[in-house]
């Protein structure tokens, strides 16, 4: 998963000052026409251009080294870049451009917008932007440093996660899930305190509060967003609760316990927000011994998106003090994408090495005629799609069948136990999605409400999990998303609903097959072409769902997400 660290939370307070400092002295306002905006275009591209590359490679060199002086670096250059689009004089011209109207040619416009939205959001009073800087600084540091005690023992969050997994104890599962939560109650007070001064700010810049500002910034209209995670709330309910029961039979036996007594910490997960694992398929065992870097390259090639350049810069094994997750990093949008990961021969690397090389090949093809401002992803969720529409491949029988990692045979022999868990696993995903759309947009409305309760009622309606009874705690201060990244979380689902709405597109129209499960793309450089034409090259040309209606005939919708994992026809 690729994290969109906002600009409202990274900006420098001194570095903000020097900027306001250099406003007092700017001329008066300039003429505002087509040729001015290019003239401003050209200055802003003079000092953004070269600097975004600069802060691309420092931050892809910090996450290989783990060096304090890299990190140093390229937080250094962040903050320079930041102060850029904190200037308030500049801002005023932009304000001045858009309020003028002249400036009416499409991408020029287009520009104009996007430039825009992008220094609204950092013009907020200095002493306020501290105050949430210092505050998110607190709390990222308690997330830290937090380590669980359960029964005597400091636990990691993977220790954690280990034993939520392996153990069947149902004492031993509510100690560990327990202690996990404590973390809860030590940032609570700080996360409210944060939402206020976030709700504030952006009730000074125009917007209902921070949630409605964070959506509407990345041209998502709460209300449209909204009524898509009612649609898919419709679709996946019944099939869930069916699911569910599944679920709950497998692991009550597991515990050995009835039904009735299954609680939260029965379910392998601190949020059960994966599966449990209730299906038995090993696809690790096609994997091993495998060149799995060989594999994905391989494959894009065959699709005519050929990676050689990408994987020659990238950084794909492991190494002492190198970042653990992985991403992939569009230096300078003009082909030079890289991915850094720590590649090992089992299923979950080839399904992130698959995903991180879609985010490489969004970059790499895309088309050098656009503007550098709009020479970018339609919106963050758009790659999240072509990354998972690859990634999840690496868990298909057909894919892997094609990819020469199984037989026929055996593809057909593993398919069914494949489809449940690959199903299972998208079916809890999005219920826990819903509960932090849901939680998130109640929580920016009235901070002041009984936060603990309506974390509970939303956990118990959409994930059909028992509060433990009498629970009264900060449940929803324990997920790092809500204080950290806030209002995104719904974007990883919107990813989803659009890789399933593209899969069920190239597979039908472009590749003319009625087989959706059956098509692995292998091969098939029509598909290269269609993304490369369709996704890839437009931008940000279009918001981003008019690029989705022209791609595939419709706006995001959650039908197709529907009919590849809940069987609705
Ligand atoms: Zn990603």
């Amino acid at each position: 998963m690729k994290m969109q660290v906002k600009l409202i939370l990274a900006v420098s307070a001194i570095f903000l000052l020097a900027a306001v400092m250099a406003a007092v002295t700017k001329k008066p306002a300039a003429a505002c026409g087509e040729d001015d905006f290019r003239k401003f275009l050209s200055a802003y591209e003079a000092k953004v251009v070269p600097l975004s590359k600069d802060v691309a490679l420092a931050g892809f060199q910090a996450s290989i080294s783990g060096k304090d002086e890299d990190f140093k670096r390229s937080a250094d250059l962040q903050i320079q870049l930041n102060t850029i689009t904190a200037d308030p004089a500049e801002f005023a011209r932009l304000k001045a451009f858009k309020a003028g109207g002249q400036v009416r040619e499409p991408l020029l416009k287009r520009q104009l917008d996007i430039i825009y939205d992008s220094y609204l959001e950092n013009q907020i009073p200095i002493a306020q932007m501290e105050a949430m800087v210092k505050l998110q600084a607190q709390i990222e540091q308690k997330f830290n440093t937090f380590r669980a005690q359960v029964d005597g023992k400091t636990l990691t969050d993977n220790g954690i996660e280990q034993i939520l997994r392996a153990s069947a104890d149902s004492r031993q599962l509510e100690a560990a899930w327990k202690g996990s939560k404590e973390i809860g109650r030590l940032v609570a007070p700080d996360i409210l305190q944060l939402v206020r001064l976030r709700n504030a700010a952006a009730r000074q810049l125009g917007f209902a509060d921070f949630r409605d500002m964070q959506l509407r910034l990345g041209e998502q209209d709460p209300l449209a967003i909204e009524s898509l995670f009612d649609e898919l709330d419709a679709l996946t309910r019944d099939g869930f609760a069916v699911l569910k029961k599944n679920i709950d039979a497998f692991l009550a036996a597991r515990c050995s316990i009835p039904v009735e007594q299954l609680m939260p910490w029965h379910y392998q997960n601190r949020y059960f927000q994966e599966a449990p694992v209730i299906y038995p398929v090993d696809l690790d065992v096609y994997y091993k011994d495998k060149d799995v870097v060989q594999i994905a390259g391989g494959y894009f090639k065959g699709m005519g998106l050929p990676l050689d350049d990408v994987i020659a810069r990238s950084d794909l094994f492991e190494k002492p003090g190198k970042y653990q997750h992985a991403f992939s990093s569009d230096i300078d949008r003009s082909g030079d994408a890289r991915v850094l990961c720590s590649v090992k021969p089992d299923s979950y690397w080839m399904n992130t090495l698959l995903h991180e090389f879609g985010h490489s090949a969004y970059s790499k093809f895309n088309d050098p005629r656009l503007p550098w401002t709009l020479r970018d992803a339609a919106h963050a969720f758009t790659t999240e799609a072509i990354a998972n529409l690859f990634g999840r491949f690496a868990s298909s029988p057909a894919w892997m069948r094609d990819m020469s990692l199984l037989s026929a045979a055996e593809a057909q022999r593993i398919a069914a136990p494949s489809r449940d868990a690959l199903r299972l696993q998208q079916m809890v995903f999005s219920r826990w999605a819903q509960v932090m759309f849901r939680f998130e947009k109640s929580m920016y409305e009235d901070p002041d409400q009984d936060l603990n309760r309506r974390w509970w009622e939303l956990v118990e309606k959409y994930q059909l999990l028992k509060m433990p009874a009498g629970r009264n705690e900060p449940d929803w201060a324990a997920k790092i998303h809500i204080a950290l990244y806030p209002c995104y979380y719904h974007n990883y689902l919107l990813g989803e609903l659009l890789a399933s709405q593209l899969m069920y597109h190239i597979s039908g129209r472009v590749l003319q097959a009625a087989d959706v499960e059956n098509q692995s793309f292998a091969g098939r450089p029509e598909v290269g072409r269609f993304l490369v034409d369709s996704v890839f090259k437009p931008g940000m040309r279009w918001p981003w769902n008019e690029m989705i209606e022209r791609a595939t005939g419709e706006k995001l919708t959650a039908k197709y997400y529907a009919r590849q994992f809940v069987g609705e026809k």
